[in-house]
This record gives structure tokens, C-alpha cells and sequence, in this order.
């Protein structure tokens, strides 16, 4: 079989762009492969074994957080477990890992949007992540609720939403296909209403115009799948270093092949041979 791309490098999250469908390109080392004009083609992936970490080059054993080595996972803002839970912020004691980019990643405006992915789910993100952060979830529609002045304060009001809204997807479902719709404009006015005296308190500590509803629209987001599995099999390049198939769709970080799905932005960092090859 003939390869019509043969690249050999460390695989980084896929960059998207929206649209009706989405538009994706895989990044393997430098180069940058446009992957929706691949959809029905063979793909192989061939892992060697290394491991670089995003930040600093250094091979890892094992990639922590998505791409880094165990030395910066400890030293990095962008590793802490208030990343995870931003609630958790310590930024104001003096103690953020590393303030300048608390300064330009968190101490901003952040979004607390809601989302279906597969199912109504609540999330943050910093008002430049949107869409980003919604294509990356695989949500097929999402909506700003409120816009806040920081990342924890994005933060307390996920968590006095989570009493009413799952935070998660449920990703197996993202990749079924066949989200049910959902009326995004009423789901954001019932929230606002069971956290009305929630967002108050907040208010109230914060100041008035810490917490800002918004009326913007939704956006719907369409993902180019051509077949959507039955059953959801992962490639682990972990466990097995080639993961080979034709490419049936693309959603969130997932390639769905017709042998199974592989999550790239759980391989950034990792050094792989990506190849496609002829369709005839
Ligand atoms: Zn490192």
C-alpha cells in the first residue's frame, strides 16, 4: 500500500476549528495533517516507546497530565491539582506555582458554560477557550451562562451548579452519536434559577459585577463521522504500540476507526510514525 503521509514525531492535542462539520488537523512533530479529507482512509499509528515532555524535551517513562514529565508536573501551575479543581485557587495566599501565568491563565475572565456532550453538563473555561474547549469535549452544543472575573470564582459557581447539573461526559456516549437535543437558552434560565440565591451569596463576596449573566446564543457544533460505532473498543498504545484501521470519524480529541477509537490528547508527547495510506 501506498502512504500518502508518512510522519514520524511527538503527537500534541489536535487543533479544530468550528464549523458544520469541525475541521481537524493532526499535529505529529511539526507537521500538521488536515484529517477531515482522510475520513475512509487507512491510518496506522506505530508508537517507538518515547515519551517527551511537552515542556521541557526530556523523555518520561510515563506522560503526567497529558504530556509532561514528572519534574514539571510538580513544578508547573498548568500541573496543580487546582487546575483540576479551581475552587481550590491558592493564587491569593501567595503560593500559585507560578503567578505569572496565574496572572494570564486564571486571574481573567473565565466562563462557566453548559454544554451537551452526552447529556447536560456544567464547565469553565477562559473566554479564549470558547468553542475550543467545547470541540474538545465533543459537545454538539453548548452555551455561556455567566462570565466571571477568575478562574476560582468560575470555580465556586461550577460547584454550587453541580448540585443540579453533571460536570462530566460521559465519553463513551459522546461517541454513540445520537445526543438526544437539548433546549440550551431554557436549561440556562432553569439553572439560574436553582442557583439564584447560590450566585447572590457569591455576589455578595465578591461584588456585584464579579458574576455577569449573559444572554448569548448557543452554538451547535457538527463532528465528521461517517460511521458511528456500535460498540466502543479503545486503542491503549500503552498496551499495544500500533493502532491501525480506517478512519471513520473524528469527535472531541477521538479518532473513531472501524477497529476502534484512540484519544490522541491522551498521547501528547508520545514519538509516533503516523501513516495513511490509499484507499484503493
Ligand atoms: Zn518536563
Amino acid at each position: 500500500m501506498t502512504a500518502l503521509v508518512d510522519v514520524t514525531g511527538r503527537l500534541r492535542k489536535m487543533p479544530a476549528e468550528p464549523g458544520n462539520p469541525v475541521s481537524y488537523t493532526i499535529r505529529v512533530g511539526d507537521t500538521r495533517v488536515p484529517l477531515n479529507e482522510m475520513i475512509g482512509y487507512p491510518l496506522q499509528f506505530d508508537f517507538d516507546g518515547v515519551i517527551r515532555c511537552i515542556n521541557c524535551d526530556r523523555k518520561t517513562n510515563k506522560s503526567f497530565s497529558q504530556g509532561f514529565c514528572y519534574p514539571c508536573f510538580r513544578k508547573l501551575a498548568a500541573c496543580d491539582s487546582c487546575i483540576m479543581s479551581p475552587e481550590k485557587c491558592h493564587y491569593h495566599e501567595g503560593t500559585c506555582r507560578e503567578p505569572e501565568w496565574g496572572e494570564t491563565h486564571c486571574m481573567i475572565e473565565h466562563v462557566v458554560y453548559l454544554a451537551n456532550s452526552s447529556g447536560l453538563k456544567v464547565g469553565i473555561t477562559r473566554g479564549s477557550q470558547v468553542p475550543t474547549r467545547w470541540i474538545d469535549q465533543g459537545a454538539v452544543d453548548a452555551i455561556p451562562m455567566v462570565r466571571v472575573t477568575t478562574r476560582q470564582l468560575a470555580g465556586f459557581v461550577e460547584v454550587v451548579c453541580k448540585k443540579h447539573v453533571a460536570d462530566r461526559t460521559n465519553w463513551r456516549a459522546m461517541l454513540k452519536g445520537d445526543i438526544p437535543e437539548l433546549d440550551l437558552v431554557a436549561e440556562r434560565r432553569r439553572i439560574l434559577d436553582l442557583v439564584a440565591d447560590d450566585l447572590s451569596a457569591l455576589r455578595a463576596t465578591h461584588g456585584e459585577s464579579a458574576i455577569r449573566a449573559v444572554d448569548e446564543q448557543s452554538l451547535a457544533l457538527g463532528y465528521p463521522v461517517q460511521v458511528w460505532p456500535r460498540t466502543i473498543k479503545t486503542h491503549n498504545l500503552d498496551k499495544l504500540p500500533t493502532a491501525e484501521g480506517v478512519l471513520q470519524g473524528i469527535k472531541g480529541q477521538y479518532l473513531i476507526l472501524d477497529t476502534g477509537v484512540i484519544n490522541i490528547r491522551k498521547y501528547t508527547g508520545y514519538e509516533v510514525r503516523f501513516r495513511v495510506y490509499s484507499n484503493n
